[in-house]
């Protein structure tokens, strides 16, 4: 196994792969793998579950007071996956819901919140080879990250994907839905004040729409060996 210990920032649009990168990658490299957008997913339906958020109101300063009472950790269940617990239950598939995803870029676009988030991703990471996916992971989490990539694919391409993910669990499911609320994620993580979603001037560009998992996989890898091994 290499000896260096690297920081991967994998950053990009909402269901590009991202994560299935970041988990391949930090696996065949012995590396810690998180899952940033888990974090602002389990605020949100801390936000939820308590009334700060709803159809038609969203009480950021509530929200806000409340961000010390939300703890947010991970663990790994026995087949190796990462599991999101929120204030000690394990909501790892209630933040994937729709539901979820239709706030969660309202509740990240928050300064206080981001702030929150970044140091936790920060201790999580320190003294550790460490895969992390997000939006920001670049440019703002670790812009001194050895290695960043910026993940990108076709539209219709990336709510397919996320729509077969979905719709063993969710039967009722509507493509459009999915497509409507991916555009819409995209839309405010790209032109929110803070930290918006944006390519790095040192990321390296993978689009994946003609991609297989494994020769994206095998893109990275080779890069990432290469930094690991300092040629
Ligand atoms: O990666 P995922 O799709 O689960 O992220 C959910 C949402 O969390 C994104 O749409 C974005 O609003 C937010 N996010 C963020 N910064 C990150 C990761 C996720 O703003 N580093």
């Amino acid at each position: 196994m290499p000896e260096k210990k690297i920081k991967i920032a994998v950053d990009g649009y909402s269901s590009c792969g991202k994560s299935t990168l970041a988990k391949q990658l930090a696996k065949q490299l012995g590396y810690i793998y998180i899952d940033s957008g888990a974090m602002y997913r389990a605020v949100t339906l801390y936000a939820l579950n308590n009334n700060i958020i709803g159809k038609d109101f969203f009480n950021i300063d509530e929200l806000i007071k409340n961000l010390d009472k939300i703890k947010i950790h991970f663990e790994k269940d026995r087949l190796g996956n990462t599991i999101t617990f929120l204030n000690g239950k394990n909501v790892e598939s209630t933040i994937r819901k729709i539901r979820v995803s239709s706030f969660v870029s309202q509740v990240s676009a928050i300064a206080e919140v981001r702030k929150q988030m970044v140091v936790l991703q920060r201790q999580l990471s320190e003294n550790y080879g460490v895969v992390m996916d997000g939006r920001d992971i670049g440019t703002v989490v670790f812009p001194e990250a050895e290695l960043k990539f910026f993940v990108t694919a076709d539209v219709d391409v990336r709510t397919q994907r996320r729509y077969d993910e979905l719709k063993e669990k969710n039967p009722d499911l509507n493509f459009d839905e999915v497509k409507k609320n991916l555009i819409q994620r995209d839309k405010l993580d790209k032109s929110r004040k803070e930290s918006p979603l944006k390519q790095a001037d040192d990321a390296i560009l993978i689009d994946n729409t003609n991609l297989s998992r494994e020769e994206q996989l095998n893109i990275a890898l080779e890069l990432a060996l290469k930094k690991i091994n300092g040629s």
